[in-house]
């Protein structure tokens, strides 16, 4: 039961009821598409007359289509309707320390072309990039498409402040305190969408996925990659907190006398479970001298130093201090969990990055220490996944953050 917040509201208007059932209709249509009109109406419970004319504006409007037909057992054949996809792009941008990437996507996800390039130093120089590389996607793949292109989401490593779109701080950058959305969006003349990874990531399993998270009311989503993040999402919403520091458990230490962090203290979850921390556990092992210099230099790819898609290739091919690496891995990111699991009791967590690829090194270790860490009872009933969308989970999540608010319901009261 959620209250009206009696200082920020909307008023509902004589549209209102129409616009949510529209939303309910097109909601409908994406998650059970290809639909016919009777099956949505019986989905709905209404007579088919109230449906038409929701389906005529939205067919209108280009956000769905009618679409062949499908044969029945008596040889009637109704039409059938899907969202419409083809044709309308979105531009996403995956912000990294070290290397970015930035695809062009149709709206549900697909990829359509993909670059990377090296992360410029500064905000300022990142605005230009960008610029150049949405200018070349959209003039080689989509010739047509700048009018059928419906923005650029980009996500970032760091905290997020939605409405005023300001990068309130990303650690591994040394970027603090920047409004990045209006000066891409002034400079791409795109609508643009900011958001912290691992939140993108959480919304893209909310709305590309629905009928996979359908079954589960809260879940959370680990973004392992430089750093550690977590999205949250509780009855079909993203949980921010007061100043979008919610799920910011990477930077809770775990252990006072752990390795040094970017953020200055020691031990913090990030510092235990991210890539970085997963290569120097495995090059002190193989080389038996421990990492020296600069943290935030020295947990980035560097010549003579695997990245972290070696270390996994090396674990998985039974390399015993590879594998000791990544089992060690597995037991931090587990333990980090044990506090999601006791503050927030999610029905799943989806583990995101390059790591997952040796999901099974990772998934007894994470479950023991989950197990280890929590009460007993809450963690049996928490399933543990790795995303499956290994190369691009970022990336959907960028996508999530322009297609998602189509889809989204109306905020009224
Ligand atoms: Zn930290």
């Amino acid at each position: 039961m959620r209250k009206i917040n009696t200082r920020n509201f909307r008023l509902a208007t004589r549209s209102t009821p129409r616009d949510v059932n529209r939303r309910i209709v097109l909601n409908l249509i994406r998650e059970y598409q290809p639909i016919s009109r009777a099956e949505l109406a019986r989905r709905m419970s209404v007579r088919r007359g109230t449906l038409t004319p929701l389906v005529r504006e939205l067919v209108d409007s280009g956000a769905i289509f009618e679409k062949g037909t499908a044969a029945t057992a008596r040889g009637r054949r109704p039409t059938m309707l899907c969202v419409r996809t083809r044709g309308r792009f979105v531009v996403a941008a995956d912000i990294r320390w070290g290397q970015s990437a930035i695809a062009l996507s149709d709206v549900a996800g697909r990829m359509i072309a993909r670059d990377t390039f090296d992360t410029p130093a500064t905000p300022e120089a990142l605005v230009e990039t960008l610029a150049d590389h949405v200018t070349r996607l959209l003039r080689t793949h989509a010739p047509h498409g700048a009018e059928a292109c419906q923005g650029l989401g980009l996500v970032l490593p760091g905290m997020v402040d939605r409405k005023t779109g300001r990068l309130i701080y990303a650690p591994r950058l040394g970027w603090r305190n920047v409004d990045i959305r209006s000066a891409v969006a002034a400079r791409v003349g795109m609508k643009t969408y900011i958001e912290s990874a691992p939140i993108a990531c959480a919304l893209a399993r909310l709305w590309l996925e629905p009928d996979v998270t359908r079954s589960v009311n809260s879940f959370a989503y680990v973004s392992v990659s430089e750093g550690v993040g977590v999205g949250l999402a509780v009855n079909g919403e993203i949980l921010r907190g007061e100043h979008h520091t919610a799920g910011e458990f990477g930077h809770v230490s775990l252990d006072s006398s752990g390795p040094e962090c970017v953020c200055g203290r020691r031990g913090c979850w990030e510092a235990l479970a991210c890539n970085g921390a997963t290569v120097e556990r495995y090059v002190a092992a193989v080389t038996g001298n421990a990492p020296r210099g600069d943290i935030r230099t020295r947990r980035t790819r560097r010549p003579g130093f695997p990245g972290i898609e070696e270390v996994v290739r090396r674990a998985r091919g039974g390399e015993t201090a590879a594998v000791r690496a990544l089992v060690e891995t597995g037991e931090n990111i587990g333990r980090g969990l044990a506090l999601i699991v006791s503050a927030f009791n999610p029905g799943r967590i989806y583990i995101g990055g390059e790591i997952t690829e040796a999901w099974e090194l990772l998934e007894r270790p994470i479950k023991d220490a989950i197990m280890a860490g929590t009460m007993p009872g809450g963690a049996t009933t928490t399933q543990v996944v790795p995303d499956t969308s290994l190369a691009q989970y970022r990336l959907l999540g960028a996508v999530a953050l322009v297609t998602a608010p189509t889809y989204m319901a109306l905020a009224v009261g």
